[in-house]
C-alpha cells in the first residue's frame, strides 16, 4: 500500500461532477480572464476572510509582490521577514526593490519570533511580513503592535493558513493585507495557479487591481506601471466549488492531526506545537525528529510519502547567497530544517491510513538509533 504526502486526484474525484460543470461553464461562455467568475470568487472569498476586499491574481507570490508595492514598498526599502518559509517570500520582497532583512523564528511554533523584530527595524524598515508556516497562525498581534508603534505596515503571507484564525478573525485580516496562494496542494488549491490579496482598506485593494492588470483604469489607459498578474476565470469558477467545502476540510484536517498527536505520543518525535488560542489549519503536519533522513527513508520504505518543508533556509540557498547571510546566522531556522517532516495528510487520508503511516512511524522511530549511532550535526 502506498499513501502519498497528499492526493490531489482523491481531491477531484469527491467533487468531480461540480468542478466539470465549472470548467465547462467558463469555457462555453467565451470570458476566459477576470470575468464574472473571478468577481464572485472575490467577495466569496473577502467574506470568508472576513476583509472588505478581496482581489484575485494568478499566483500567491503575484500577491505578496502586489501587497507590498501597494503598500508603497520599494528601492532603498527594508522588509523584515523569516528564513524559514517559502523562497517566494523573500523573492517578493526582492521583485519591489526592497532589502529582505531576516529574523530568526520560535523554536516552538517556528513562526517569526516576534521578539527578535523592534532590533531588526532601522530608519529604512517599511514593512514586516510574518508567515503563517504549515498553516499555524503566526503572532499577528505582537507583530502589529511593533508595527504600529514604529509606522510600518504587516503583510501577511498566508499562503498556508486558509481560515487560520485568532479570537474570531481569519488569517489575511490581521495586517493591512493578506496574501494568499491557491497553488493546486494549497488548502484552497486551483487547478493551476491563483492567488489573491485581501484587505479592508479600499485604497489598497484599487491599487492592487490596477497593479494586477497592467496600471489599466480603462483599457490601454495606463495610470500606473503594473504586471500582468490576472486570475483566470476556469481558475475561479474551480476556487468558488472548493471554497464551499473549506470549512469541512479545515475540520477534517484538524480530526486527523489529533488523531496523529494521539498515536505519536508516545515516540520520540517532535509533535507541532500548540500556541495558546491560535488555530492550526494544518497545510503540512510537520513532526520533528534529529535523525529525519534516516526516518524518511525508512517510511518511503514502507510505502509512505513525506515531504520537507523546508530542507533549507533561504538565506542558505545558493540563488540567494546575495542577500549577505550565512551559515550560523539563524541556527533556529537551520536546526528546522535539518529536522522537520511533513506526514500524510489531506482531507480525504482515510483513518485506517492514517494509523498505517503512525505505525510506520513508530517502527522507523524504534529502528532509526539502531541504524544510526552517531550523534546528530
Ligand atoms: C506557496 C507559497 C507562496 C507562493 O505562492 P505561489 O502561488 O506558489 O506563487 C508564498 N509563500 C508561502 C509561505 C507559500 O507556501
Amino acid at each position: 500500500m502506498h499513501i502519498p504526502l497528499i492526493d490531489l486526484q482523491a481531491q477531484y474525484r469527491s467533487l468531480k461532477p461540480r468542478i466539470d460543470a465549472a470548467a465547462l461553464r467558463v469555457l462555453e461562455s467565451g470570458r476566459y480572464v477576470l470575468g464574472p467568475e473571478v468577481a464572485a470568487f472575490e467577495s466569496e472569498f473577502a467574506a470568508y476572510c472576513g476583509t472588505r476586499h478581496a482581489v484575485g491574481l494568478n499566483s500567491g507570490t503575484s500577491a505578496l509582490h502586489l501587497a507590498l508595492l501597494a503598500c508603497g514598498v520599494g528601492p532603498g526599502d527594508e522588509v523584515i521577514t523569516v528564513p524559514f518559509t517559502f523562497v517566494a517570500t523573500v523573492a517578493a520582497i526582492e521583485y519591489t526593490g526592497a532589502r529582505p532583512v531576516l529574523v530568526d523564528v520560535d523554536p516552538g511554533t517556528l513562526n517569526m519570533d516576534s521578539s527578535r523584530v523592534a532590533a531588526a527595524i532601522t530608519e529604512r524598515t517599511k514593512a514586516i511580513v510574518p508567515v503563517h508556516l504549515h498553516g499555524r497562525l503566526a503572532d499577528v498581534e505582537l507583530s502589529t503592535g511593533i508595527a504600529r508603534e514604529h509606522g510600518l505596515v504587516v503583510v501577511e503571507d498566508a499562503a498556508q493558513a486558509h481560515g487560520a484564525e485568532h479570537r474570531g478573525r481569519k488569517a489575511g485580516s490581521f495586517g493591512a493585507a493578506g496574501c494568499f496562494s491557491f497553488y493546486p496542494g494549497k488548502n484552497l488549491g486551483a487547478a493551476g495557479e491563483g492567488g489573491a490579496v485581501v484587505t479592508d482598506d479600499d485604497g489598497l485593494a484599487a491599487r492592487v487591481r490596477l497593479l494586477r492588470d497592467w496600471g489599466a483604469e480603462h483599457k490601454y489607459h495606463h495610470v500606473l506601471r503594473g504586471y500582468n498578474y490576472r486570475l483566470e476565470e476556469l481558475q475561479a469558477a474551480i476556487l468558488r466549488v472548493k471554497l464551499a467545502e473549506m470549512e469541512r476540510w479545515t475540520e477534517a484536517r484538524r480530526t486527523l492531526a489529533r488523531r496523529y498527536r494521539d498515536l505519536l505520543a508516545g515516540t520520540d518525535v517532535r509533535l507541532p506545537a500548540h500556541a495558546a488560542g491560535r488555530t492550526h489549519v494544518y497545510h503540512v503536519f510537520s513532526i520533528r525528529h534529529p535523525e529525519r533522513d534516516s526516518l524518511a527513508a525508512a517510511l518511503a520504505r514502507q510505502g509512505v510519502g513525506t515531504g520537507i518543508h523546508y530542507p533549507l533556509p533561504v538565506h542558505l540557498q545558493p540563488g540567494y547567497a546575495g542577500l549577505g547571510y550565512g551559515a550560523g546566522d539563524f541556527p533556529i531556522a537551520e536546526q528546522a530544517a535539518a529536522e522537520v517532516l511533513s506526514l500524510p495528510l489531506y482531507p480525504e487520508l482515510r483513518v485506517d491510513q492514517l494509523e498505517t503511516v503512525a505505525q510506520a512511524v513508530e517502527r522507523a522511530c524504534e529502528a532509526a538509533p539502531a541504524r544510526s549511532p552517531a550523534p546528530a550535526g
